[in-house]
């Protein structure tokens, strides 16, 4: 539970909110909805870490909310506000974004209270470790088990530590190395992974942007370019959408981090705003024609998109009437309330959302899981293959036309890596979700935003992969 404005919140009861409002336009059986919607199994353990002098007692969970595909699949975040509830929502939200995206996992998250600033690396790594050993020791980890993989307040780094950690309990797993995804690009990681939510939420915007009807309604033109964008959190996830936006045309007019957000019409340099708060830390100090200390306050300045990458509930309904923006791309998990859906709704707001938009993280993770179980990269097999042809197609047709192509166009004769590979199965992923969604949203005249429409695809997948295969017993 969390408090917005005072009073409680359940995050795990939005998501059971937005579940109801879409399983009443499915076939399903109200039996199979409730096996759907209910989370698997909860893991809450509290392990001691000696850290300098003492010991201290850490709290942490895994909750598997699915099991319908194996493994389950899911972030591990770490942060103070950490709690059974959020980790519940945030697992259910992976079931449904694997769905959306036809990815076959069940959903998982994992979450360690406690806040990384506060510790040294080599405290982090002592309690990483030792949540790893805790998953192990209750069989929530495993290529085939459980996949954890970064999240809010971990990276490759904590990866690469967990997959040590799998693997000296495990030396026997030759597949040990698909028991984490999001790893360092040399311990089995792959190329494309650290990008791939933010761009995953790029492609995902591009596509919404693209249908003139869509935007129309909303008083847009159509296409990224020229939009003015905002986004909240400039992590791993904000960060990356917004460069990619940035190099599609947008306009980034808004940057808001914890300390406050600064707002320029003129459009703000992404590397340089990131670079003075490194170097400074506070993003108040860059120079800014408009500058709030209250980062709350700076999710209401007027744009084209809005662009919540941080935390869950930032858009409640205290503050959802008083959002300016067109579009909000949800690259966070669950930065709407379902009120604040229902404010949004009655003015026109167009929501992209999470169970779609920000599905291109754990989409890559797929790619290195498979990847690592098949024990060969990603083109290792065609690249020189492909190449060579390009290579014969372009001199045959220089010999026939007596002409010959120039270094430019030379340059695109080569094979595909594995980058390409990681990028264009992404893209496809998107592209082709985002038309299944918006074909839902249009197939049934009731719904009324693309967020139901999301959970209806989800929802239907999965009941359908509990009959096609018979795990129902
Ligand atoms: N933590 C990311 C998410 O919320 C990625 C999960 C994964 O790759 O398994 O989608």
């Amino acid at each position: 539970m969390s408090s917005i404005e005072g009073e409680q919140f359940s995050f795990f009861h939005g998501v059971e909110r937005n579940f109801e409002k879409a399983s009443r336009f499915t076939n399903i059986s109200k039996g199979l909805l409730e096996e759907i919607k209910s989370c698997n199994s909860v893991l809450k353990v509290k392990f001691p870490v000696k850290l300098g002098e003492d010991i201290q007692v850490i709290e942490a969970f895994r909750v598997q909310h699915s099991h319908h595909h194996s493994p389950c699949k899911g972030g591990v975040r770490f942060s103070e506000d950490v709690n059974q509830d959020e980790v519940m929502a945030l697992a259910a939200l992976m079931t449904y974004k694997c769905a959306v995206v036809d990815v076959p996992f069940g959903g998982a998250k994992g979450g360690v209270k406690i806040n990384p600033k506060n510790y040294s690396v080599s405290d982090l790594e002592r309690i990483t470790r030792r949540y790893t050993a805790e998953l192990y020791k209750k069989n929530f980890i495993g290529p085939g088990i459980d996949v954890p993989a970064p999240d809010y307040g971990t990276s490759a780094r904590e990866m690469s530590w967990i997959l040590d950690t799998y693997r000296s309990l495990n030396p026997q797993d030759i597949n040990a190395s698909a028991c984490v995804t999001g790893k360092p690009v040399t311990q089995g990681g792959i190329n494309g992974r650290a990008e791939a939510t933010g761009l995953g939420v790029f492609y995902g915007i591009r596509e919404a942007c693209s249908y003139e009807e869509d935007m129309a309604k909303i008083g847009l033109k159509p296409g990224v370019k020229g939009k003015e964008v905002v986004v909240q959190g400039l992590g791993n996830v904000g960060y990356h959408a917004a460069n990619f936006l940035k190099y599609a045309g947008a306009k980034l007019v808004g940057l808001i981090e914890y300390e406050g957000g600064i707002y320029d019409p003129e459009g703000l340099d992404l590397d340089k705003v990131i670079e003075i708060r490194n170097a400074t830390g506070s993003i108040l100090n860059v120079d800014a024609p408009i500058k709030e200390e209250n980062s709350t306050k700076a999710l209401e300045w007027e744009c084209d998109i809005l662009i919540p990458a941080a935390k869950e509930s930032v858009i409640h309904k205290e503050n959802a009437g008083r959002i300016r923006a067109k579009i909000i791309g949800e690259a966070a998990n669950g930065p709407l309330t379902p009120d604040a859906d229902d404010i949004l709704f009655e003015k026109n707001i167009m929501v992209i959302p999470d169970t779609y938009l920000n599905a291109g993280g754990v989409t890559v993770s797929y790619f290195e899981w498979l990847q690592n179980l098949s024990h060969i990269r990603f083109g290792r097999l065609e690249k020189r293959f492909t190449e060579s042809r390009y290579h014969e197609i372009v001199s045959i047709a220089e010999d026939l036309s007596g002409k010959s192509v120039n270094e430019a166009a030379r340059k695109l004769l080569r094979g595909p890596a594995e980058e390409d590979f990681v990028y264009s199965g992404l893209e496809e992923t998107m592209v082709l979700a985002y038309k299944e969604v918006r074909d839902t949203f249009h197939a049934i005249e009731e719904v009324r935003d693309l967020r139901t429409a999301a959970y209806i695809l989800a929802i239907n997948r999965i009941g359908s992969s509990y009959t096609e295969f018979g795990i129902f017993p």
